[in-house]
């Protein structure tokens, strides 16, 4: 026998377990990463709490599992949240789950644990894939120290102001990007950082057409040129202190740089032609830069 084996061995703790919650990973493409003890967990919990109940019953119902599903997403968390602290009291098990992946992570899920640890209930987590750390994993940049910003927010103003702050990040950053914004996330991120500056796309992680693409912002602009971008991805940046970053100079040392030659009297293209030769940078980049919204 398998001495590892869950159901058998007494180093295990039997669940599911009453009175507690069970967050439970996903996949996040290749169903083959539904892990046995988060399949054995789902069949035999009191309810499922799932984003969307027609994707999740989809998912179960391929596995056989009949466990009942109730819905708990951005707008019923305040009203699901009593709901289902009155199903643990009465001694009943929970998992929640997401559409894929890790719940939580960029997905419904902070509040009600939040809410369950002040009233003392138990959560324990079943681990599964996470796009985040999967993307790391297998960009080749840093992994020792990273940040995780998730989705960035809509807005031009609050993304600009947002990637200026991790263009400081010594860390290697992890940002989730819609394939529709893809194209507009790497120009800004051209303005902010520089062409040369290091980072990998990872799309359709675990799934058929999986495939990473850099090794720099300006070989993902080229290869988006010619290739329109379709899946999920999850964008990789390097930290500003790494080889291959132009952030040696900071861009607002450049900024600086050219404002002090156009108060000396020089044309702003005038500045904008030598700072961009001194430095290796695009003249593109540093118009941009200096058209930038404070
Ligand atoms: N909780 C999920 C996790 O653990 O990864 C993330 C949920 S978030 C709503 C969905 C985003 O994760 C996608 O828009 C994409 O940026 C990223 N993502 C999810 N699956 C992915 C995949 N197979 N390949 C690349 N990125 C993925």
């Amino acid at each position: 026998m398998n001495k590892f084996n869950n159901e058998d061995s007494k180093n295990f703790r039997p669940e599911p377990a009453p009175g507690v919650l069970y967050v439970v990973g996903t996949p996040i493409g290749n169903i083959g990463d539904f892990t046995p003890r988060a399949e054995s967990l789902l069949r035999k919990v009191s309810v499922i709490a799932c984003e969307d109940t027609r994707k999740s019953g989809l998912f179960l119902k391929s596995f056989d599992i009949k466990t009942s599903l109730i819905s708990f997403h951005a707008h019923n968390t305040k009203s699901r949240i009593p709901q289902i602290i009155s199903l643990l009291k009465n001694k009943k098990s929970v998992a929640l789950i997401s559409d894929a992946g890790l719940p939580i992570i960029s997905d419904p899920g902070e509040e009600l644990i939040s809410s369950l640890r002040n009233h003392n209930y138990e959560v324990i987590c079943i681990p599964g894939p996470c796009a985040a750390t999967t993307a790391l994993v297998c960009s080749g940049l840093p992994s020792k120290r990273f940040c995780f910003e998730g989705f960035l927010p809509r807005k031009a103003r609050e993304r600009l102001q947002l990637l200026n702050q991790i263009a400081k990040e010594k860390r290697t950053t992890i940002i989730y990007e819609s394939p529709h914004r893809l194209n507009r996330l790497l120009k800004e991120l051209e303005v902010v950082f520089g062409n040369n500056h290091k980072l990998q796309i990872s799309r359709e992680l675990t799934k058929r057409f999986e495939e990473q693409i850099g090794p720099t912002i300006k070989s993902a602009i080229e290869h988006f040129e010619k290739i329109k971008p379709q899946g999920e991805f999850t964008i990789i940046i390097a930290g500003s202190n790494q080889q291959g970053s132009n952030n040696a100079i900071s861009n607002e040392e450049l900024k600086e740089s050219i404002s002090k030659m156009i108060s000396n009297g020089e044309s702003t293209s005038s500045a904008i032609k030598k700072i961009a030769k001194e430095n290796g940078v695009s003249r593109r980049l540093l118009y941009s830069m200096i058209h930038q919204k404070k």
